[in-house]
């Protein structure tokens, strides 16, 4: 019982991993389609870094968890691959969509990673706790952001647009 727990958090870690590095190439695609943005491009970036981060520490736990027999599951996680189209929005107003998207995306995280922490709680992993509430408040970091900036990013949007200047991205 106490084996199938851990394989049960080890699974869960790497549908977390793979969400991780789903995010990490959205936001990648966003950094270079935020220009006339400049503010919403480098927070972008700031949480492109850290979800890179993020990722190399879920492997590590896994790792350890594992003895390092475990291969990372490719491509996307199972959730996060629909979320994925709803950021990979290419139309005229992509700048509001995929913040709307990237808003949608965090709080999925928000909500892996509490049910990772209740997990690891317990299954008693207290390393594993330690590092998802570390992710945890990486992600509600940005969900706050998102939150606070969104309305400034959708009338940004429409005074490029009334004023004919590139608004999309
Ligand atoms: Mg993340
Ligand atoms: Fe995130």
């Amino acid at each position: 019982m106490a084996h199938e727990g851990k394989e049960i958090l080890i699974d869960w870690l790497r549908d977390a991993h793979a969400m991780e590095q789903m995010s990490e190439s959205i936001l990648e695609k966003q950094v270079k389609r935020t220009k006339s943005y400049p503010h919403v491009q480098e927070k972008i970036r700031e949480h492109l870094e850290t979800t890179k981060r993020q990722a190399e520490r879920l492997e590590r736990v896994i790792k350890k968890l594992d003895g390092g027999t475990s291969r990372m599951k490719e491509g996307m996680g199972k959730m996060i691959g629909n979320l994925g189209a709803l950021v990979n929005s290419a139309s005229e107003d992509e700048v509001v969509k995929n913040g709307i998207g990237d808003f949608a995306v965090e709080q999925y995280e928000i909500a892996c990673y509490k049910s990772l922490i209740a997990a690891a709680d317990h299954l008693r992993f207290p390393e594993v706790k330690q590092v998802c509430e570390e992710i945890l408040h990486e992600e509600q970091e940005m969900a706050a952001w998102l939150d606070a900036n969104i309305g400034d990013v959708t009338s940004s949007f429409l005074d490029r647009k009334q004023n004919g200047q590139q608004a999309k991205r």
